[in-house]
């Protein structure tokens, strides 16, 4: 396998992550904006996880001609029949912040008694090689929200997302025991299982 690997996301919390969980395999992710590719937009109109993280994959590996991953993810609330789901990111609107979808999300969930607001957060990470092989891995985590912030650890809804078996939010969990645990970590585990699977060399 190419030695370099490049991660179609400009999602800084997400770089985070995915470079300190697959740096543990010997993997080495470059992201997008250090690759070189153009800052163009990709419009993410997919109905599911897997079409947007496809999408992206698909079109960062044409630019850059090396094998690419991207990570399209979210959270998915059962009192609010899974939203925001593939929305995550722009729940409270296009030009939307973390904090206006935080906000959005306690205000539709003031009233819900705290064993209603379960929820899972999901990642599906796409690897996309120059010759069209394709490898997909979902991942999961459930959890429940809390109705108050706690701590700033992460990113996006983690100051509300309270892992089941944790007393705390992913605000407070130290990053390396969510990088152990996550959506995200689930996902590039199984990815590698997959690499290893098709007889890719993972170590860089
Ligand atoms: P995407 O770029 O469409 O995949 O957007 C993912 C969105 O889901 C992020 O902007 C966050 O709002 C949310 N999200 C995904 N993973 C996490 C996480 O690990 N912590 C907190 N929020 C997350």
């Amino acid at each position: 396998m190419s030695s370099i690997i490049v991660a179609a996301t400009q999602n800084k919390g997400k770089i985070r992550e995915i470079e300190a969980i697959t740096s543990q395999f010997g993997m080495n992710i470059v992201p997008r904006d250090e690759a070189g590719i153009p800052d163009i937009d990709i419009v993410e109109d997919g109905e599911t996880f897997e079409e947007n993280s496809y999408k992206k994959a698909s079109e960062i590996m044409k630019l850059c001609g090396k094998p690419t991953i991207a990570d399209d993810s979210g959270l998915m609330i059962d009192f609010l029949d899974g939203a925001p789901g593939v929305y995550s990111a722009r729940f409270a609107g296009p030009e939307c912040d973390d904090a206006a979808n935080n906000a959005k999300m306690v205000e539709l969930l003031k009233d819900v008694p705290y064993e209603k607001r379960t929820a899972r957060y999901v990642a599906v990470i796409t690897m996309i090689f120059p010759d069209g092989d394709t490898l997909v891995a979902r991942g999961e985590i459930e959890g429940h929200i809390m109705l108050e912030p706690e701590g700033s650890n992460g990113f996006g809804y983690d100051p509300y997302f309270r892992p089941v078996g944790y007393d705390h939010t992913f605000g407070v969990i130290d990053p390396e025991i969510k990088n152990r645990i996550s959506h995200r970590a689930n996902a590039l585990v199984k990815l590698k299982e997959l690499l290893t699977e098709k007889g890719y060399e993972v170590n860089s």
